[in-house]
Protein backbone atom coordinates (compact mmCIF):
# COMPACT_ATOMS: atom_id res chain seq x y z
CA UNK A 1 0.00 0.00 0.00
CA UNK A 2 1.35 3.62 -1.47
CA UNK A 3 1.20 6.80 0.57
CA UNK A 4 2.93 9.70 -0.53
CA UNK A 5 1.51 13.59 0.53
CA UNK A 6 4.32 15.59 0.77
CA UNK A 7 2.79 19.03 1.09
CA UNK A 8 3.11 21.03 4.62
CA UNK A 9 -0.09 21.97 5.25
CA UNK A 10 -0.64 24.62 7.96
CA UNK A 11 -4.75 25.25 8.04
CA UNK A 12 -5.24 28.17 10.55
CA UNK A 13 -7.01 31.49 10.38
CA UNK A 14 -3.99 34.06 10.00
CA UNK A 15 -2.65 31.05 8.50
CA UNK A 16 0.02 33.00 5.85
CA UNK A 17 0.68 35.79 8.94
CA UNK A 18 1.56 32.76 11.28
CA UNK A 19 4.07 31.07 8.59
CA UNK A 20 5.45 33.61 7.19
CA UNK A 21 9.23 32.30 7.79
CA UNK A 22 8.86 28.87 6.35
CA UNK A 23 6.89 30.93 3.25
CA UNK A 24 9.85 33.00 2.57
CA UNK A 25 12.69 30.22 2.97
CA UNK A 26 11.58 28.99 -0.28
CA UNK A 27 13.55 31.40 -2.24
CA UNK A 28 14.47 34.76 -3.18
CA UNK A 29 12.15 35.97 -5.50
CA UNK A 30 8.78 34.87 -5.86
CA UNK A 31 6.35 34.79 -8.91
CA UNK A 32 2.55 34.88 -7.32
CA UNK A 33 -0.03 33.71 -9.70
CA UNK A 34 -3.56 34.68 -9.07
CA UNK A 35 -6.85 35.25 -10.67
CA UNK A 36 -8.15 39.02 -11.76
CA UNK A 37 -9.70 40.76 -8.39
CA UNK A 38 -10.59 37.85 -6.09
CA UNK A 39 -7.65 37.92 -4.02
CA UNK A 40 -7.50 41.77 -3.94
CA UNK A 41 -10.80 41.64 -2.65
CA UNK A 42 -10.59 39.10 0.01
CA UNK A 43 -7.18 39.70 1.52
CA UNK A 44 -5.45 36.83 0.75
CA UNK A 45 -2.79 39.09 -1.52
CA UNK A 46 -2.02 41.74 0.60
CA UNK A 47 -1.32 38.87 3.54
CA UNK A 48 0.95 37.20 0.85
CA UNK A 49 2.57 40.30 -0.42
CA UNK A 50 3.18 42.14 3.31
CA UNK A 51 5.17 38.16 4.38
CA UNK A 52 7.14 38.40 1.44
CA UNK A 53 7.90 42.17 2.14
CA UNK A 54 8.80 41.77 6.13
CA UNK A 55 11.58 38.96 5.03
CA UNK A 56 13.21 41.03 1.69
CA UNK A 57 11.95 38.74 -0.22
CA UNK A 58 11.34 40.21 -3.76
CA UNK A 59 8.16 39.29 -5.94
CA UNK A 60 6.23 40.08 -9.01
CA UNK A 61 2.39 39.30 -9.85
CA UNK A 62 1.24 37.66 -12.52
CA UNK A 63 -2.78 38.46 -12.00
CA UNK A 64 -4.26 37.14 -15.16
CA UNK A 65 -5.54 33.77 -14.82
CA UNK A 66 -8.75 32.99 -15.77
CA UNK A 67 -11.27 30.23 -14.73
CA UNK A 68 -10.67 26.76 -16.34
CA UNK A 69 -6.97 28.15 -17.11
CA UNK A 70 -5.07 27.45 -20.29
CA UNK A 71 -2.46 26.14 -21.70
CA UNK A 72 -1.73 29.58 -23.37
CA UNK A 73 -2.06 31.53 -19.78
CA UNK A 74 0.25 28.99 -18.55
CA UNK A 75 3.23 29.90 -21.06
CA UNK A 76 2.60 33.59 -20.77
CA UNK A 77 3.14 33.55 -16.42
CA UNK A 78 6.37 31.25 -17.41
CA UNK A 79 7.82 34.01 -19.84
CA UNK A 80 7.29 36.37 -17.47
CA UNK A 81 9.09 34.04 -14.59
CA UNK A 82 12.10 33.63 -16.25
CA UNK A 83 12.58 37.36 -17.27
CA UNK A 84 12.65 37.80 -13.80
CA UNK A 85 14.35 34.67 -12.50
CA UNK A 86 12.12 34.22 -9.71
CA UNK A 87 12.80 30.71 -7.89
CA UNK A 88 9.60 30.11 -6.32
CA UNK A 89 5.80 30.62 -7.35
CA UNK A 90 2.66 31.28 -4.98
CA UNK A 91 -0.65 30.12 -6.48
CA UNK A 92 -3.43 32.07 -4.58
CA UNK A 93 -6.87 31.83 -5.13
CA UNK A 94 -9.59 28.83 -6.37
CA UNK A 95 -8.62 25.82 -8.05
CA UNK A 96 -7.48 27.84 -11.22
CA UNK A 97 -4.50 29.96 -10.10
CA UNK A 98 -3.37 27.05 -7.80
CA UNK A 99 -3.05 24.99 -10.79
CA UNK A 100 -2.02 27.29 -13.46
CA UNK A 101 0.87 27.90 -10.25
CA UNK A 102 2.32 24.37 -10.86
CA UNK A 103 2.03 24.84 -14.78
CA UNK A 104 4.28 27.69 -14.40
CA UNK A 105 6.31 26.52 -11.92
CA UNK A 106 7.25 23.32 -14.26
CA UNK A 107 7.49 25.53 -17.81
CA UNK A 108 10.09 28.09 -15.71
CA UNK A 109 12.29 25.55 -14.88
CA UNK A 110 12.54 24.65 -17.84
CA UNK A 111 13.09 27.39 -19.90
CA UNK A 112 14.58 25.74 -23.12
CA UNK A 113 11.27 23.86 -23.42
CA UNK A 114 7.85 24.35 -25.32
CA UNK A 115 4.35 24.61 -23.71
CA UNK A 116 4.19 20.31 -25.32
CA UNK A 117 6.45 19.73 -22.01
CA UNK A 118 3.35 20.08 -19.71
CA UNK A 119 1.39 16.59 -21.53
CA UNK A 120 4.89 14.97 -21.73
CA UNK A 121 5.72 12.36 -19.27
CA UNK A 122 9.39 12.58 -19.32
CA UNK A 123 10.45 13.54 -15.85
CA UNK A 124 10.94 17.00 -15.08
CA UNK A 125 11.95 19.29 -12.20
CA UNK A 126 9.98 21.99 -11.47
CA UNK A 127 10.04 25.13 -8.54
CA UNK A 128 8.73 25.16 -5.49
CA UNK A 129 5.09 26.13 -5.78
CA UNK A 130 2.97 27.54 -2.41
CA UNK A 131 -0.64 27.20 -2.37
CA UNK A 132 -2.63 29.50 -0.61
CA UNK A 133 -6.68 28.39 -1.46
CA UNK A 134 -9.43 31.16 -1.03
CA UNK A 135 -12.13 28.73 -1.93
CA UNK A 136 -13.12 25.36 -0.62
CA UNK A 137 -13.38 22.80 -3.06
CA UNK A 138 -10.78 22.04 -5.52
CA UNK A 139 -7.83 20.94 -2.66
CA UNK A 140 -5.58 22.01 -5.29
CA UNK A 141 -3.64 22.55 -2.40
CA UNK A 142 -2.64 19.38 -1.50
CA UNK A 143 -3.00 17.49 -4.90
CA UNK A 144 -0.22 16.70 -7.45
CA UNK A 145 -3.26 17.80 -9.98
CA UNK A 146 -3.22 20.75 -12.61
CA UNK A 147 -5.89 20.76 -14.71
CA UNK A 148 -5.73 23.06 -17.71
CA UNK A 149 -7.69 23.99 -20.98
CA UNK A 150 -6.67 22.22 -23.95
CA UNK A 151 -7.95 24.15 -27.01
CA UNK A 152 -6.22 21.66 -29.27
CA UNK A 153 -8.38 18.90 -27.78
CA UNK A 154 -11.16 20.58 -26.92
CA UNK A 155 -11.66 19.90 -23.08
CA UNK A 156 -9.65 20.28 -19.80
CA UNK A 157 -6.87 17.64 -18.94
CA UNK A 158 -4.42 17.30 -16.04
CA UNK A 159 -0.93 18.13 -17.31
CA UNK A 160 1.07 14.89 -16.86
CA UNK A 161 3.42 16.06 -14.35
CA UNK A 162 2.55 15.42 -10.69
CA UNK A 163 3.53 18.33 -8.63
CA UNK A 164 2.84 18.95 -4.80
CA UNK A 165 2.57 22.21 -3.26
CA UNK A 166 5.77 22.20 -1.09
CA UNK A 167 3.82 24.06 1.12
CA UNK A 168 -0.08 24.81 1.78
CA UNK A 169 -1.51 27.72 3.62
CA UNK A 170 -5.24 27.23 4.33
CA UNK A 171 -7.20 30.26 6.22
CA UNK A 172 -11.14 29.90 5.40
CA UNK A 173 -11.44 34.08 6.20
CA UNK A 174 -10.91 34.89 2.41
CA UNK A 175 -14.01 32.48 1.56
CA UNK A 176 -15.99 35.02 3.37
CA UNK A 177 -16.25 37.21 0.13
CA UNK A 178 -16.98 34.75 -2.15
CA UNK A 179 -20.57 34.75 -3.47
CA UNK A 180 -23.05 31.99 -2.91
CA UNK A 181 -22.80 30.45 -6.11
CA UNK A 182 -18.95 30.03 -5.93
CA UNK A 183 -19.46 28.59 -2.11
CA UNK A 184 -21.99 25.97 -3.76
CA UNK A 185 -19.81 24.95 -6.81
CA UNK A 186 -17.07 24.78 -4.99
CA UNK A 187 -17.92 22.54 -1.93
CA UNK A 188 -20.08 20.68 -4.23
CA UNK A 189 -16.60 19.72 -5.77
CA UNK A 190 -15.21 18.73 -2.84
CA UNK A 191 -18.01 16.52 -2.38
CA UNK A 192 -17.52 15.05 -5.39
CA UNK A 193 -13.98 14.61 -4.95
CA UNK A 194 -15.00 12.46 -1.65
CA UNK A 195 -16.96 10.46 -3.60
CA UNK A 196 -15.53 9.52 -6.63
CA UNK A 197 -12.32 8.94 -3.79
CA UNK A 198 -13.82 6.40 -1.86
CA UNK A 199 -15.67 4.83 -4.91
CA UNK A 200 -12.42 4.56 -6.94
CA UNK A 201 -10.26 1.26 -8.02
CA UNK A 202 -7.51 2.62 -6.39
CA UNK A 203 -8.72 3.47 -3.06
CA UNK A 204 -6.77 1.91 0.23
CA UNK A 205 -7.08 2.03 3.70
CA UNK A 206 -4.84 4.41 4.36
CA UNK A 207 -6.62 6.77 1.52
CA UNK A 208 -10.09 5.54 3.34
CA UNK A 209 -9.08 7.16 6.76
CA UNK A 210 -8.90 10.61 5.23
CA UNK A 211 -11.70 9.96 2.60
CA UNK A 212 -13.92 8.86 5.73
CA UNK A 213 -13.51 11.50 7.66
CA UNK A 214 -14.08 13.79 5.08
CA UNK A 215 -17.54 12.61 4.39
CA UNK A 216 -18.48 13.04 7.97
CA UNK A 217 -17.11 16.37 8.16
CA UNK A 218 -19.19 17.27 4.67
CA UNK A 219 -21.60 15.78 5.95
CA UNK A 220 -22.12 17.86 8.94
CA UNK A 221 -22.57 20.75 7.06
CA UNK A 222 -24.48 20.32 4.11
CA UNK A 223 -27.33 21.90 4.96
CA UNK A 224 -25.47 25.77 5.17
CA UNK A 225 -25.66 25.29 1.33
CA UNK A 226 -29.44 25.19 1.52
CA UNK A 227 -29.78 28.47 3.21
CA UNK A 228 -30.01 31.42 1.66
CA UNK A 229 -27.90 33.25 3.92
CA UNK A 230 -23.62 33.68 4.59
CA UNK A 231 -22.06 31.05 5.61
CA UNK A 232 -21.08 31.23 9.65
CA UNK A 233 -17.28 31.55 10.51
CA UNK A 234 -17.98 27.81 11.77
CA UNK A 235 -19.07 26.41 8.28
CA UNK A 236 -16.45 27.54 6.50
CA UNK A 237 -13.85 26.41 8.28
CA UNK A 238 -15.78 23.08 8.69
CA UNK A 239 -15.77 23.38 4.87
CA UNK A 240 -12.16 23.74 3.91
CA UNK A 241 -10.99 21.42 6.05
CA UNK A 242 -13.11 19.11 4.24
CA UNK A 243 -12.24 20.14 1.16
CA UNK A 244 -8.39 19.66 2.03
CA UNK A 245 -9.06 16.54 3.00
CA UNK A 246 -10.92 15.78 -0.34
CA UNK A 247 -8.13 17.05 -1.99
CA UNK A 248 -5.83 14.39 0.14
CA UNK A 249 -8.13 11.93 -0.88
CA UNK A 250 -7.70 12.54 -4.82
CA UNK A 251 -3.65 13.10 -4.54
CA UNK A 252 -3.95 8.92 -3.90
CA UNK A 253 -6.42 7.92 -6.22
CA UNK A 254 -7.20 10.42 -8.97
CA UNK A 255 -10.96 11.54 -9.81
CA UNK A 256 -13.79 9.11 -11.53
CA UNK A 257 -16.26 8.99 -14.24
CA UNK A 258 -18.52 12.51 -13.06
CA UNK A 259 -14.82 14.64 -13.19
CA UNK A 260 -13.99 13.29 -16.96
CA UNK A 261 -17.89 14.16 -18.47
CA UNK A 262 -17.69 17.22 -16.12
CA UNK A 263 -14.87 18.46 -18.69
CA UNK A 264 -16.66 18.62 -22.01
CA UNK A 265 -19.85 20.36 -20.30
CA UNK A 266 -17.24 23.37 -19.04
CA UNK A 267 -14.81 23.36 -21.78
CA UNK A 268 -18.77 23.49 -24.77
CA UNK A 269 -21.19 24.79 -22.20
CA UNK A 270 -19.40 27.33 -19.93
CA UNK A 271 -20.80 25.16 -16.77
CA UNK A 272 -18.49 25.92 -13.74
CA UNK A 273 -16.47 23.03 -12.80
CA UNK A 274 -18.51 21.92 -9.53
CA UNK A 275 -21.65 22.49 -11.24
CA UNK A 276 -20.49 20.72 -14.09
CA UNK A 277 -19.62 17.38 -11.97
CA UNK A 278 -21.93 17.82 -9.32
CA UNK A 279 -25.31 17.25 -11.54
CA UNK A 280 -23.43 13.56 -12.41
CA UNK A 281 -23.23 12.61 -8.93
CA UNK A 282 -26.97 11.27 -8.21
CA UNK A 283 -26.92 8.98 -11.58
CA UNK A 284 -23.19 8.16 -10.30
CA UNK A 285 -24.29 6.44 -7.21
CA UNK A 286 -27.29 4.64 -9.22
CA UNK A 287 -24.53 3.67 -11.90
CA UNK A 288 -22.36 2.12 -9.20
CA UNK A 289 -22.72 -1.76 -8.87
CA UNK A 290 -21.45 -2.13 -5.45
CA UNK A 291 -24.57 -1.21 -3.11
CA UNK A 292 -23.21 -1.68 -0.57
CA UNK A 293 -20.33 0.78 -0.36
CA UNK A 294 -22.94 3.19 -1.43
CA UNK A 295 -25.12 2.72 1.31
CA UNK A 296 -22.01 3.39 3.53
CA UNK A 297 -20.71 6.23 1.70
CA UNK A 298 -24.54 7.73 2.03
CA UNK A 299 -24.67 6.78 5.89
CA UNK A 300 -21.32 8.60 6.09
CA UNK A 301 -23.04 11.75 4.58
CA UNK A 302 -25.96 11.30 6.90
CA UNK A 303 -28.00 11.12 3.98
CA UNK A 304 -31.11 8.78 4.34
CA UNK A 305 -30.69 6.66 0.88
CA UNK A 306 -30.04 7.70 -3.07
CA UNK A 307 -33.30 9.53 -3.13
CA UNK A 308 -32.64 12.05 -0.27
CA UNK A 309 -29.35 12.73 -2.38
CA UNK A 310 -30.54 12.78 -5.44
CA UNK A 311 -33.23 15.90 -4.11
CA UNK A 312 -30.95 17.29 -2.58
CA UNK A 313 -28.37 17.65 -5.47
CA UNK A 314 -31.46 18.70 -8.17
CA UNK A 315 -32.01 21.93 -4.98
CA UNK A 316 -29.01 22.96 -6.10
CA UNK A 317 -28.51 22.99 -9.67
CA UNK A 318 -30.99 23.99 -13.20
CA UNK A 319 -31.04 21.17 -15.34
CA UNK A 320 -28.98 21.42 -18.23
CA UNK A 321 -29.75 20.21 -21.68
CA UNK A 322 -27.79 18.47 -24.35
CA UNK A 323 -28.28 17.68 -27.61
CA UNK A 324 -28.23 13.88 -28.41
CA UNK A 325 -25.02 14.07 -30.73
CA UNK A 326 -22.98 16.00 -28.72
CA UNK A 327 -23.52 13.34 -25.74
CA UNK A 328 -22.28 10.81 -27.82
CA UNK A 329 -19.41 12.70 -28.56
CA UNK A 330 -18.92 12.78 -25.33
CA UNK A 331 -19.43 9.13 -24.38
CA UNK A 332 -16.87 8.24 -27.61
CA UNK A 333 -14.22 10.57 -25.94
CA UNK A 334 -15.03 8.58 -22.46
CA UNK A 335 -15.01 5.26 -23.67
CA UNK A 336 -11.55 6.36 -24.66
CA UNK A 337 -10.73 8.22 -21.21
CA UNK A 338 -8.43 5.27 -19.90
CA UNK A 339 -7.47 7.45 -16.97
CA UNK A 340 -10.60 7.80 -15.64
CA UNK A 341 -12.09 4.27 -16.65
CA UNK A 342 -8.83 2.69 -14.95
CA UNK A 343 -10.51 4.44 -11.53
CA UNK A 344 -13.90 2.89 -11.86
CA UNK A 345 -14.28 -0.76 -10.84
CA UNK A 346 -16.59 -2.06 -13.30
CA UNK A 347 -16.79 -2.10 -17.16
CA UNK A 348 -18.49 0.73 -19.16
CA UNK A 349 -20.37 0.23 -22.45
CA UNK A 350 -21.84 2.72 -24.70
CA UNK A 351 -25.51 2.22 -23.10
CA UNK A 352 -24.52 2.26 -19.58
CA UNK A 353 -22.84 5.85 -19.95
CA UNK A 354 -25.84 7.29 -22.12
CA UNK A 355 -28.12 6.03 -19.59
CA UNK A 356 -25.98 7.79 -17.32
CA UNK A 357 -25.95 11.00 -19.04
CA UNK A 358 -29.72 10.57 -19.45
CA UNK A 359 -30.14 10.75 -16.09
CA UNK A 360 -28.54 13.42 -14.92
CA UNK A 361 -29.28 15.99 -17.95
CA UNK A 362 -31.90 16.67 -20.28
CA UNK A 363 -30.90 14.97 -23.87
CA UNK A 364 -32.63 16.43 -26.77
CA UNK A 365 -32.80 15.05 -30.51
CA UNK A 366 -32.63 17.51 -33.05
CA UNK A 367 -36.17 17.76 -34.62
CA UNK A 368 -36.69 15.89 -38.19
CA UNK A 369 -36.87 18.11 -41.41
CA UNK A 370 -37.89 17.30 -44.91
CA UNK A 371 -37.37 19.24 -47.89
CA UNK A 372 -40.69 20.67 -47.84
CA UNK A 373 -41.00 22.05 -43.99
CA UNK A 374 -41.12 20.73 -40.70
CA UNK A 375 -42.47 17.17 -40.73
P1 LIG B 1 -11.71 29.23 -9.76
O1 LIG B 1 -11.89 29.00 -11.22
O2 LIG B 1 -10.36 29.25 -9.22
O3 LIG B 1 -12.43 30.60 -9.37
C1 LIG B 1 -13.79 30.80 -9.69
C2 LIG B 1 -14.22 32.22 -9.39
O4 LIG B 1 -14.18 32.44 -7.99
C3 LIG B 1 -13.29 33.27 -10.00
O5 LIG B 1 -14.11 34.27 -10.54
C4 LIG B 1 -12.51 33.81 -8.80
O6 LIG B 1 -12.17 35.18 -8.98
C5 LIG B 1 -13.51 33.65 -7.69
N1 LIG B 1 -12.98 33.51 -6.33
C6 LIG B 1 -12.00 32.68 -5.89
N2 LIG B 1 -11.86 32.80 -4.54
C7 LIG B 1 -12.75 33.74 -4.14
C8 LIG B 1 -13.09 34.31 -2.87
N3 LIG B 1 -12.49 33.92 -1.74
N4 LIG B 1 -14.03 35.28 -2.83
C9 LIG B 1 -14.65 35.69 -3.97
N5 LIG B 1 -14.39 35.17 -5.19
C10 LIG B 1 -13.45 34.19 -5.27
O7 LIG B 1 -12.67 28.21 -8.98
P2 LIG B 1 -12.42 26.81 -8.28
O8 LIG B 1 -13.70 26.10 -8.34
O9 LIG B 1 -11.75 26.98 -6.98
O10 LIG B 1 -11.38 26.07 -9.25
C11 LIG B 1 -11.81 25.39 -10.40
C12 LIG B 1 -10.60 24.90 -11.16
O11 LIG B 1 -9.87 23.97 -10.38
C13 LIG B 1 -11.01 24.17 -12.43
O12 LIG B 1 -10.13 24.50 -13.48
C14 LIG B 1 -10.88 22.71 -12.04
O13 LIG B 1 -10.66 21.86 -13.13
C15 LIG B 1 -9.68 22.76 -11.12
N6 LIG B 1 -9.57 21.62 -10.18
C16 LIG B 1 -8.35 21.22 -9.81
C17 LIG B 1 -8.19 20.13 -8.96
C18 LIG B 1 -6.83 19.68 -8.57
O14 LIG B 1 -6.68 18.65 -7.90
N7 LIG B 1 -5.78 20.36 -8.93
C19 LIG B 1 -9.31 19.46 -8.46
C20 LIG B 1 -10.57 19.92 -8.86
C21 LIG B 1 -10.70 21.00 -9.69
P3 LIG B 1 -10.75 35.65 -9.61
O15 LIG B 1 -10.68 35.05 -10.98
O16 LIG B 1 -10.82 37.13 -9.61
O17 LIG B 1 -9.70 35.11 -8.71
ZN1 LIG C 1 -12.94 18.81 -9.03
Amino acid sequence: MDYYMPTKVHLEKDSVKKHTKELTALGTKALIVTGRSSSKKNGSLNDVTQALTSEGVLYIIFDEIEENPSVETVMKGAKIGIEEHVDFVIGIGGGSPMDASKGIALMIANPEENESLLYDSRPARHLPVVAVPTTAGTGSEVTPWAILTRHDERTKQSIAHRIFPTLALVDHSYMAFASRDIIVCTAIDALAHLIESYLNTKTTIFNRMATEYGLRLWGSVKNCLLKGEALSEQECQTLILASTIAGISIAHTGTSLPHGMSYYLTYEHDIPHGNAVGIFLPAFLDLFEDKEQVKRLLTLLDFKNEKAFTKYIDSLFEVITLREADVERYIDGMLSNKRKLANYPFTMTDEKFYRFFKNSVHVVKPKKFSLFGHK
